[in-house]
């Protein structure tokens, strides 16, 4: 039997962490791609061994940990380090995610991932949430928030999914250019819209 999944996404900034942490008041499981990312290279995980291997020890941190930076700044300028990096992440990545999506305890589960459409991950989820905001808001939000410049923003936002893009694929939308206050009850409403969807996808799997 198969878990229904929600996938969440929206460009930086847009409010996934926010609309997330409403559905998990709601008791719904969250899978956040980018926690994933970390979990898989945690020490003692075979891939932070094939890295330490690849690109040698100096990839690891005296605790035994991975070495961020340096390894951000050896894909930033090696473009076949990148996808040799990317290999070996992504399956697993992937694998972990629906493996804690499939072990999820609520009646469905919500997979956050800023970068779902990009990484070919509509196809696991059964419906698509996207967060919309308007470009201008999503700038200066996201500038406050991280204390960078508007252009470092753009940038960010130029390299992600078109906005358009994004919209077209989403089976709902929620708007995040008004107050915050206006949320929990656009997530109590598609949370009710989810159970429904799960509950019939359960009763075709068992007939
Ligand atoms: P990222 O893609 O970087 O992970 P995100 O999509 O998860 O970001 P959030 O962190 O949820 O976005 O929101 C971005 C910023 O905007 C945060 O500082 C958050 O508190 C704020 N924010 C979110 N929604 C609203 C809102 N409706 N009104 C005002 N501020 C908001």
């Amino acid at each position: 039997m198969s878990k229904f999944i929600v996938g969440l996404t929206g460009g930086i900034g847009s409010g996934k962490t926010t609309v997330a942490n409403l559905f998990a008041d709601l008791g719904i499981v969250l899978v956040d791609a980018d926690v994933v990312a970390r979990q898989v290279v945690e020490p003692g995980q075979p891939a932070l061994t094939e890295i330490a291997t690849h690109f040698g020890l100096q990839m690891l941190q005296a605790d035994g940990s991975l070495n961020r930076p340096l390894l951000r700044e050896r894909i930033f300028s090696d473009g076949a380090a990148k996808s040799w990096l990317d290999q070996l992440l992504h399956p697993l990545i992937r694998q972990q995610m629906l493996l804690q999506l499939q072990n999820a305890g609520s009646p469905y589960a919500l997979l956050v991932a800023p970068l779902l459409i990009e990484n070919g991950l509509t196809r696991v989820v059964d419906q698509l949430l996207v967060v919309d905001i308007q470009p201008e808001t999503q700038i200066l939000r996201t500038s406050l928030r991280d204390k960078v410049s508007q252009q470092q923003v753009a940038a960010i936002m130029a390299s992600q999914c078109d906005r358009q893009q994004r919209l077209q694929l989403a089976d709902q939308i929620i708007n995040n250019d008004q107050d915050a206050a206006a949320l929990p009850e656009k997530v109590r409403q598609l949370h009710q819209v989810y159970l429904a969807l799960a509950a019939e996808k359960l009763a075709k799997s068992l007939t």
